[in-house]
């Protein structure tokens, strides 16, 4: 006799989505399937549980393109031909699906940044190179909780000042086809704060004019750092 196998957790809420939410949203999903996908927003936000970027934006199915990293950071454009697939994402989003926007969304506590201080585990070889993405964000003090904060925000505009070496988004970008978005999202608050490149600060969504970071003009920090878009 065979006994029963209880259904585990997820395996009951996959069955929960098709039985429940489907139904309600099958016309949509048959949508995006017989016209395509055409998303307007390339999403680059850390891999982080507490970041749900659909709930973030109030987006539906279809809305955003997705690529998620530890840090939500962009690897230096390079054409090694390596297995890029940050790079690799933003090259479709660009060439391909046309996207308008580009978000960068890093957050508060970030445990990529923290590490990128702390060290990485030794046998974490490849989390170890990919910190090094971090590292010009990074200050040269201990890491408070509000240097930790300072230097993710840091991170995002790092991050957008790499894809501006992306040819094909400095193109776009420069066309006026595409809008940069540096985000930080402050998970005990619910709000994401905005890098406003004229301003040289983030400023809570609540008190901004705009989702993005434009205008495209060059930026000098406080600290004379000449930040390149
Ligand atoms: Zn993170």
């Amino acid at each position: 006799m065979t006994q029963e196998v209880e259904p585990d957790e997820l395996l009951l809420r996959l069955r929960h989505f098709h039985s429940d939410y489907f139904p309600l949203h099958q016309q949509r999903f048959q949508d995006l399937v017989t016209q395509g996908q055409h998303p307007k927003t390339l999403f680059i936000g850390c891999s982080d549980s507490r970041l749900v970027p659909y709930l973030l934006t109030g987006a539906e199915p279809g809305e955003l393109f997705i690529v998620r990293n530890v840090g939500a950071f962009v690897p230096p454009y390079d054409q090694s031909h390596g297995l890029h697939g940050t790079m690799a994402a933003i090259e479709f989003a660009v060439l391909s699906l046309k996207v308008e926007r580009i978000v960068v969304c890093g957050h508060t506590h970030c445990g990529a940044i923290r590490v990128a201080y702390e060290g990485a585990p030794q046998e974490a070889i490849a989390l170890k190179a990919w910190l090094r993405l971090a590292q010009d964000a990074l200050l040269p003090v201990q890491p408070s909780p509000e240097a930790l904060c300072r230097t993710e925000q840091r991170s995002v505009v790092l991050q957008l000042e790499r894809l501006m070496d992306y040819p094909m988004v400095r193109r776009e970008v420069e066309a006026g086809n595409l809008t940069l978005h540096g985000w930080h999202y402050v998970i005990e608050d619910g709000e994401i704060h905005i890098f406003d490149v004229q301003q040289g600060q983030f400023v809570p969504a609540s008190e901004a004019t705009s989702s993005g970071t434009g205008p495209y003009v060059p930026y000098v920090e406080s600290d004379g750092h000449m930040l390149s878009y």
